[in-house]
């Protein structure tokens, strides 16, 4: 049993407040505006304890310093020393605590080199959520900045798409109608996208999130999970699925 609350922030963020109801821990993803989150805290009645970072850029990390000073004894996690304020640096595989909640640490290095997705599982049920910052958005993935193709190969095929299908992902910006709309463009005759634009529209229109998806989803709907699927491939002119991961952020980066 967890409990997540999405935080709208800056033009198109999302920080998370993840609380474990029996004991009424919690910890903050990405807390770039910190008087939300303790506006946020204070409305759900909980101890903010921890905060969780998925990488050292300025719209994830930028808001620790300013939060730890006015929220006391916070641990800081996070894979790379450019954090700010970071207490618990992690690596891949390391597991600790929210509450009852465990916390397990992926390495997902390519959009920078340290980047973190937290995965969360709780001991009361079997519920599983993934926290994914800039790797995996959805329907789409971030640019390749200090890293890549085969690393994020690596991250969305060998990682992130082995956690259960069932998995809630949580990501780092509201890019889904843009990207969506790149996956239509590589794969036309994709059902499964027409009709999540369908549903993604609806939702922006009433200025409500499109996340979570699930793990299973983003393999029907996101052109960079579907890497090995003859289709992508073919939009790619690739036959294997680490150049067709190449070809289709470098397609991407310029699409309009
Ligand atoms: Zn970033």
């Amino acid at each position: 049993m967890m409990k997540i609350r999405v935080l709208p922030a800056l033009q198109d963020n999302y920080m998370y407040l993840l609380i474990d109801p029996v004991t009424k821990d919690a910890a903050v993803v990405d807390p770039v505006e910190p008087d939300k989150v303790i506006a946020a805290v204070q409305e759900e009645g909980v101890t903010l304890k921890t905060i969780l970072t998925t990488h050292h850029h300025w719209d994830h990390a930028g808001g620790n310093t300013n939060l730890v000073a006015k929220m006391k004894s916070l641990n800081v996690y996070g894979g790379d020393d450019r954090i700010g304020s970071l207490t618990n640096m992690v690596k891949h595989g390391d597991t600790f605590n929210i509450g009852n909640l465990n916390i397990k640490c992926l390495a997902t290095p390519c959009h920078t080199s340290g980047h973190i997705c937290y995965y969360v599982t709780s001991s009361a049920d079997d519920q599983a959520v993934v926290f994914t910052g800039d790797t995996l958005f959805l329907g789409g993935c971030g640019r390749f900045f200090e890293g890549t193709a085969q690393q994020m190969y690596t991250a969305l095929i060998e990682i992130l798409g082995k956690l259960p299908d069932s998995t809630q992902v949580y990501c780092g910006h509201e890019y889904t109608l843009q990207n969506l709309k790149f996956g239509n463009h590589v794969e036309p005759n994709n059902q499964d996208i027409q009709d999540k634009i369908s549903w993604a529209k609806l939702k922006r229109e009433e200025s409500l999130p499109t996340v979570p998806s699930t793990i299973e989803e983003e393999k029907k709907i996101n052109p960079f999970m579907r890497v090995n699927h003859p289709d992508v491939q073919k939009f790619a002119g690739c036959t294997e699925g680490v150049a067709t991961m190449g070809n289709l952020r470098q397609v991407k980066d310029n699409f309009k």
